[in-house]
């Protein structure tokens, strides 16, 4: 039996060895022409996988948080109105980002593994003097998707800027940033992007930009400042070297060879891989009759899946799965932590991983002493990845 075991937690997730192959070559100069070209391909690329041609990609040294807050400081000033729409943890966690960039923050929440409802969210709205709207793309928490389109929609009928936090969903599920009207949408390297994490990516739309350059307060936090990056982004994009902060010299080199995979494979064939592995996983899930966290088969994320321990089985599920070649992640949210667990399905993870990992959960819940015919999972699984392909 080889050593590794597959990562399926909602990130970092399972990387390509190429991707992985280019973190290790000799880290060059910043400012050598080899790595101008490839943060400047990067980049473009970057505004190809969100499908926001006019946008203005960043990508900053940090996690998925400093792309939260970048986001977040460079849109607001004090006193400014925020709605965020939460469907779990980081919602809240957005929440508690934007109150300390003085704003005045409403956060609507929803019972767990529900989301706000599009008429709560209007109604909060027409109140008002909302700058921004917040939401997040996928919970992890929770695998709870919500519906961005129609919250960009919502946005723009009611004069607000809208930010979704992408970093369990983008380069996975579908999201069309320009079409759709989202200002800006932000993710991390180590998810659906499939590089290392380190990075903090995020492209931000003409809106955003306008509203960026016309603000009257400095942004507060340096390194936030998007006028210390805009220049060296846009010095990178046109073929030149510039500095504020040295870049992740090999992780943006691994991101150029990410982005291309998943340019190769294009966005539309990686929309559908991603909702056939999310079906296929949940069809696997309901043949071994456990229950999911999203309350709507409709709500449910294509990138990852959160699943309630079945009677008389808890956390040693994961030791267990583990043994079997599968690494799983515990719950997340603080009341139901040690009720559910969450498992990740996106990026450079394919079918025969799925599979794999459904066959450890199988042995894990038996050994457990879960009943269930044996394979059943796996060919529910099975099925529908056939039925899709
Ligand atoms: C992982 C995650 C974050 C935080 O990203 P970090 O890289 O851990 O800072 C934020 N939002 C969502 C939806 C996430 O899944």
């Amino acid at each position: 039996m080889k050593g590794r075991k597959l990562l399926m937690i909602p990130g970092p997730v399972e990387f390509d060895p190429a991707v992985l192959a280019a973190m290790s070559e000799p880290t060059e100069s910043h400012v050598s022409p080899d790595f101008i070209r490839s943060f400047g391909r990067a980049l473009d690329m970057l505004k190809q996988v969100f499908l926001a041609p006019g946008g203005q990609p960043f990508v900053v040294a940090g996690s998925g948080t400093l792309a939260m807050e970048m986001a977040a400081a460079n849109l607001l000033e004090p006193g400014d109105k925020v709605l965020v729409v939460s469907a779990g943890y980081f919602g809240l966690r957005y929440r508690d980002l934007l109150a300390r960039c003085e704003a005045q923050v409403t956060c609507l929440e929803a019972p767990v593994g529900d989301t706000p409802d599009l008429e709560q969210v209007e109604a909060e709205l027409r109140r008002g003097g909302y700058k921004l709207l917040v939401a997040t793309h996928v919970d992890t928490s929770t695998a709870v998707r919500s519906d961005a389109r129609s919250l960009a929609g919502l946005a723009r009928q009611y004069g607000a800027l809208f930010v979704l936090d992408g970093v369990a969903a983008a380069a996975g599920e579908e999201l069309r940033q320009e079409e759709w009207g989202v200002d800006v949408y932000l993710t991390a390297s180590q998810k659906a992007v499939g590089v290392p994490p380190g990075m903090a990516l995020l492209v931000a739309g003409p809106r955003a930009m306008q509203a960026f350059q016309g603000r009257k307060a400095p942004v507060r936090g340096y390194y936030l400042d998007f006028a210390n990056w805009l220049p060296v982004m846009q010095a990178y994009q046109a073929g030149q070297p510039a500095y504020f902060g040295t870049p992740p010299v090999n992780l943006v080199r691994a991101l150029e060879v990410s982005l291309e995979q998943i340019l190769a494979e294009g966005m539309e064939a990686r929309f559908k891989r991603h909702a056939c592995m999310g079906q296929a996983f949940r069809a696997g899930l309901q043949a071994l009759d456990l229950r999911m966290l999203p309350v709507r088969e409709s709500l449910a994320a294509s990138t990852l899946s959160a699943v309630y321990y079945p009677q008389g089985v808890d956390a040693r599920l994961l030791a267990e799965v583990s043994r079997r070649g599968a690494i799983l992640a515990g719950g997340l949210l603080p009341a139901i932590r040690a009720q559910y667990f969450r498992v990740g399905h996106m990026g450079a993870s394919g079918s025969s991983d799925l599979l794999a990992t459904l066959g450890a959960l199988e042995g894990g819940l038996a050994a457990l002493g879960w009943k269930f015919p044996a394979g059943a999972g796996l060919a529910a699984a099975q099925q529908s990845l056939l039925a899709s392909a």
